[in-house]
């Protein structure tokens, strides 16, 4: 019958496609279901890169990186918090995640830095165009190339288990169809996070209440309700990071990857005032105690044209460019002055390659070249770090730590890879490592049921 399968997804970001194509690779019979009239999630809305270290990708570059860089990175990044048997399958796999990707078409080809890493390691399309939507495309064909089931419009409301405490299945309500069950062996929960829900936020995290968030209406956590109704363990719920980076004027999230490819941060009397590849914590922090509570993203044609994704924001209007750092400061209200002195200073100290006012790692290219631009920005809710417990095979366990039994969990609606915080890249890495973990081992275990 059409609503009986082995394994049911519920999401249809990067953790859920990843889950579903994996799952069917491994002899399963999937739907994958999704509450939103469109798929993607947030990882569509992705733009910095995919973490991954010793890729094909770096060694064709002469990037010289290695899984225990990453993981160490990942670490430091997350407080020590994060669960080192996450973070070990995370930064094994990363490799062989692009890999799969690859595989299935996906071009991975720019290898760029991010925030807190100590080499380049996030891989994106070849001219910097968002990782996010490429990969959530790629995910789409292939699964559709399988003639995997997907329902949009589709809520998971409650899983099913018989008196054994075993998942039986899943109620679903259907817009059209309302309310009814799909039968199934295994669940997996791709449901995402919920920074687009700032009561549940705000109770976390009082210090965030009334933010703006960068994420997609469907970000509400409700997957995580789904899922502690079944008696799954929450963990780290409280770490929830603001990325620092959002257009004030335009109120979408400006890439890190800007960052990394050059662009520098300063305040309103234009002075610099941090590393600007610092972790997105310490970056928001900082931005929010500059005057007005934002700070200017400052970079020339260079940084513009070594990322397509630039052109995107200057054509949503909300960056302001001149052909000198006076004029541009008279556009924006920044010290122009100031301004001029901060920029030929960073451009003397990337010649000496250290730059021993603020620590900033990489010195990726001087600002120098024709039109100067600046983007205002501040913190918004990016990333809810916490959600249920899995272990490293990606099934969920309760409060006992025992695992329930045809329950998974995959991606943001997961906690623990990320630990307090959650580096820029590391979430395409995770949500696909996850899924296809998620989506092999309940494709095997229904087999067993
Ligand atoms: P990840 O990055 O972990 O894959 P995303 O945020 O990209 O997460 O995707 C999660 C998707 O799950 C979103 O498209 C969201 O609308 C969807 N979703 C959330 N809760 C439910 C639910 N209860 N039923 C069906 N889909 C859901």
């Amino acid at each position: 019958p059409r609503d009986t399968v082995d394994v049911v997804v519920v999401g249809s970001g990067g953790a859920g496609f990843s889950a579903a194509v994996s799952a069917h690779d491994h002899g399963a019979k999937v739907i994958l279901i999704e509450k939103e009239p469109v798929i993607g999630g947030n990882a569509k809305l992705a733009a910095g890169g995919m973490n991954a270290a010793w890729t094909d990708q770096q060694k064709a570059k002469g990037i010289k990186d290695s899984v225990e860089s990453m993981y160490k990175d990942t670490m430091k990044g997350g407080r020590d918090l994060n669960e080192p048997a996450l973070v070990e399958v995370l930064t094994s796999h990363s490799k062989g995640s692009v890999d799969w990707l690859t595989e299935m078409g996906a071009d991975l080809n720019d290898v760029g830095r991010m925030g807190g890493a100590s080499a380049n390691r996030s891989h994106r399309p070849t001219g910097g165009a968002g990782v996010g939507a490429h990969v959530i495309q790629v995910l789409y064909d292939n699964a559709v190339k399988r003639d995997v089931d997907m329902r949009m419009n589709t809520r998971g409301i409650e899983i099913l288990k018989d008196d054994k405490g075993n998942v039986k299945g899943l109620l679903v309500k259907g817009m059209y169809k309302g309310y009814y069950w799909i039968k199934a062996d295994a669940v997996i929960l791709a449901t995402g996070g919920f920074a687009k829900n700032n009561d549940r936020v705000a109770k976390l995290d009082p210090k965030l209440k009334g933010f703006i968030s960068t994420n997609q209406p469907g970000a509400t956590g409700d997957g995580i309700d789904v899922a502690a109704n079944a008696g799954a363990a929450m963990t780290d719920l409280q770490y929830i990071q603001a990325h620092p980076t959002l257009s004030v004027k335009g109120g979408v999230m400006v890439t890190e990857a800007v960052r990394g490819n050059g662009a520098i941060l300063v305040n309103r009397e234009g002075k610099r005032f941090v590393n600007e590849i610092t972790t997105r914590d310490k970056a928001s922090a900082a931005i929010l105690n500059q005057t007005g509570k934002s700070a200017f993203l400052i970079f020339d044609d260079s940084v513009r044209k070594s990322l397509s994704k630039i052109d995107k924001y200057i054509g949503l209007g909300v960056v302001p460019s001149a052909d000198s750092l006076v004029k541009l400061g008279e556009k924006t209200g920044i010290d122009g002055k100031n301004l001029t002195e901060a920029v030929a200073r960073y451009n003397s100290l990337l010649k000496s390659g250290k730059d021993t006012d603020f620590g900033r790692p990489n010195l990726p290219r001087a600002l120098n070249e024709g039109n100067y631009y600046a983007i205002e920005v501040t913190p918004g809710v990016h990333h809810t770090m916490g959600g249920v417990k899995i272990d490293s095979k990606a099934e969920i366990m309760n409060a006992k730590q025992q695992v329930i039994p045809g329950l998974y969990g995959a991606g943001e609606v997961t906690g623990g890879v990320h630990g307090a915080n959650r580096l820029g890249g590391n979430a395409i890495s995770d949500i696909v490592t996850f899924g296809r973990m998620a989506g092999e081992n309940a494709a095997a275990y229904s087999k067993k049921n």
